[in-house]
């Protein structure tokens, strides 16, 4: 997640309390909580890093929102409380480890475990055994005072146990106001019936109920109230949240099963592993769970950072929908020669996987959404489906984003190609490419001499490999057998078994070799090189971000976005993985730092066996620079047969070292 300048976080603050507005004063939300978590963990980030430009109104210094008109206001004796978000193992993790540098009991104490219910929080007050008063979290210092509406819940004890010792004195019971799926539903299928529009979500429908002026209403709706915390005037009457829940239930209050005791915290990461499936069966919403420190001394003596309190996480899973920024926009050229805009972000992780890139489609579909280079964006991804760039937050546009014209693009990133667009299709595609000539050409390339270097596989073969269906792609070709190809025009016997030995011996190519062979346009045998030296495997070019990408020597604007392109483009995923199960895979480059590591080569006259060709491509292979004259800071001058004076000499003026060819092929070796 990348640290907005401050510009943005103004604007973060101004559209976080837009939203906070609608969704805790009008229980309207715009968007959904994911989005809204998104963008506030960017806010966070930046004001982790800079918190002396914390802005007063940041909604990260709040809980909850503004307080309607309508109710009578009711100061809370102790803040309600707001949590701070975790989303992953890790960052539970690191939470425990921050407030084990506060306090390192925190890493040998229990842990109160409970569902995170999705209603609206409310505090209801006893003195004497006898409901006084019923208070909204509000801003979680002043609250909604809405007894009479509260008094219409069944599961709010009027009043407490009078056997209990805390019905004496004032008890205050904290908990959280919600409707079941199955009631939300049922009352959703008598809207229809009676053609009244449907509720939005159980969550909602809750916070605005209780918000309403007529407690008759109210009656109507089947709310229900599930305590989580218990307090009492004297805090050491209450040690632990496990005494409190058994508490609570005594004094006559629901609590959820979930509710319980963990006793160190590889066994809470362990339940929450498991709640991720668990929490979707059970009766009312939840978006994860709240973990506590049991003991309430050793929790106060933490305090709170902000709204939040430091010794309770909200541990949520993973989301659907995530917030991130559009990096660039690639054009991805695909099996059949049909040009697919791809939108490139910073890496976000929705629905549990980490996302870079999602395909825009066609041109109408860039134009229809109005996605620009720049633009945050929603991304969305359920399930096992391909994420989709959902829509754009244009609130949070600036004035650099860069509109994306499909014609000049397509030139820009494939200056060499001509396009198309057939009447009536959104798609541009390769002018005069079919598929089976793309794969030709792409297949003749992976088996050259500079790839794969595969004898037997020219023009020619490649035709009648690919004319009589037995290749569709590159990968086929390590599936093919002496059977098949041998009753092939060409092919006798013999040719046929040399040609499936020749296939079989390149299934671990180096990694340069395989780089180039994939045919990635802009990328030629030597930026092929320069990759492999600086990914070492596939899988790290793979997942290479558009930023990444141009740290490498060599990869420019033009080069990135086309590598982008090939990663991104759904059949190349499909043939690396294809690749993979066939055992086809290049090598990692294991060298640590390049063996010739930056130092510079001159050649003088001809070596024996190798090509001046051959002797530069080794260099650069081995990491070392090969010159065509030598200059100042050339590291060596090698003298093959038939030299001429003036190198040598202005080697020795310069202080290269001279050497000649069997020092040289020793320096290699
Ligand atoms: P929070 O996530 O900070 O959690 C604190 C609240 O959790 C408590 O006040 C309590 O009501 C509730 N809770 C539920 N079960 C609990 C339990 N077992 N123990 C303790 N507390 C429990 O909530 P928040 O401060 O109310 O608001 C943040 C949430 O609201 C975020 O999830 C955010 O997505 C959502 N939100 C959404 C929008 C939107 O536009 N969609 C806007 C603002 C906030």
């Amino acid at each position: 997640m990348s640290v907005p300048n401050s510009k943005r976080y103004s604007e973060l603050v101004k559209l976080l309390n837009k939203y906070s507005y609608e969704y805790h004063a009008l229980d309207k939300p715009t968007v959904t909580d994911a989005v809204y978590d998104g963008l506030m963990k960017e806010l966070e980030n930046f004001e982790g890093l800079h918190p002396d430009m914390i802005a007063k109104d940041s909604p990260s210094q709040r809980v909850g929102s503004s307080i309607s008109k309508s109710f009578e206001k009711y100061q809370h004796k102790t803040t309600m409380i707001s949590l701070l978000d975790c989303f992953s193992e890790s960052e539970a993790k690191a939470w425990l480890e921050r407030i084990a540098k506060i306090n390192p009991k925190a890493l040998k104490t229990n842990f109160w475990v409970d569902s995170k219910k999705d209603g609206l929080a409310c505090a209801l007050h006893y003195q004497d055994g006898q409901l006084l008063r019923a208070v909204t979290r509000g801003d979680g210092k002043t609250g909604e005072v809405v007894t009479a509406n509260i008094r219409t819940i069944k599961t709010v004890p009027l009043s407490l146990n009078p056997e209990h010792p805390f019905f004496k004195g004032y008890t205050e019971v904290r908990g959280e106001i919600i409707m079941t799926k199955l009631d939300f539903d049922a009352l959703n299928k008598k809207r229809d019936l009676s053609g009244l529009a449907r509720f939005m979500n159980p969550r909602n429908l809750a916070a605005g109920t209780i918000r309403q002026l007529d407690p008759r209403k109210v009656a109507e709706r089947p709310l229900r109230f599930h305590g989580y915390d218990l307090i009492r005037q004297d805090s050491t009457e209450i040690k632990t949240n496990e005494q409190a829940y058994k508490d609570m239930r005594r004094l006559g209050f629901y609590t959820d099963s979930e509710a319980h005791l963990e006793l160190d915290f590889p066994a809470v990461l362990e339940y929450a592993h498991n709640f991720a499936k668990k929490r979707l069966q059970l009766p009312y919403n939840t978006d994860g769970l709240v973990i506590k420190i049991n003991n309430r001394k050793l929790y106060d003596s933490l305090g709170s950072v902000g709204k939040n309190p430091r010794g309770a996480i909200a541990y949520k899973y993973p989301a659907e929908e995530a917030t991130t920024v559009i990096k660039d926009i690639v054009i991805s050229i695909g099996r059949t020669g049909a040009a697919t805009p791809v939108a490139v972000f910073d890496p976000v992780i929705v629905a549990g996987t980490t996302v870079r890139h999602a395909s825009l489609h066609n041109a109408d579909e860039i134009e229809r959404k109005d996605i620009r280079v720049g633009d945050t964006v929603v991304i969305y991804k359920a399930g096992d489906i391909i994420p989709q760039v959902q829509r754009v937050i244009k609130e949070l546009r600036t004035d650099g984003a860069k509109r994306f014209f499909y014609d000049t693009e397509l030139e820009r990133q494939y200056p060499e190609l001509e396009f198309e667009r057939p009447d009536g299709e959104a798609v541009y595609r390769v002018k005069g490419a079919s598929a089976q000539i793309l794969l030709e050409r792409g297949l003749q390339h992976f088996s050259s001499k500079g790839a794969l270097d595969i004898d037997g596989m020219g023009q020619k073969n490649v035709e009648i490999l690919v004319g009589n269906g037995l290749v569709k792609d590159f990968a086929d070709i390590y599936i093919l057998t002496e059977q098949q190809i041998k009753g092939l025009e060409r092919f006798a016997s013999l040719s046929a078994s040399n040609l499936v030995r020749a296939i079989a011996d390149k299934k671990n190519p180096s990694l340069n070799r395989f780089i180039f062979g994939l045919g990635i346009r802009h990328v030629g045998a030597q930026t092929a090189i320069d990759l492999a030296n600086h990914y070492k495997k596939l899988d790290n070019l793979g997942t290479a971000t558009y930023a990444d990408l141009k740290q490498v020597d060599g990869v420019g604007e033009i080069v990135a976005e086309s590598i982008l392109a090939w990663f991104v483009d759904e059949d190349n995923q499909a043939l690396l993985a294809k690749f993979r199960r066939l055992g086809v895979w290049p090598q990692d480059v294991l060298r640590t730092k390049s063996f010739l590591s930056g130092q510079s080569f001159v050649i003088t006259g001809s070596l024996q066996n190798m090509s001046r060709d051959e002797v530069a491509t080794k260099i650069r292979a081995l990491g070392g620079v090969f010159q065509s004259s030598v200059a100042k800071g050339t590291d060596y001058l090698v003298i093959g047969e038939n030299a001429g004076h003036s190198k040598v000499d202005k080697a020795n003026k310069l202080g290269t070292k001279v050497i000649n060819e069997q020092e040289f092929k020793k320096l290699i070796k």
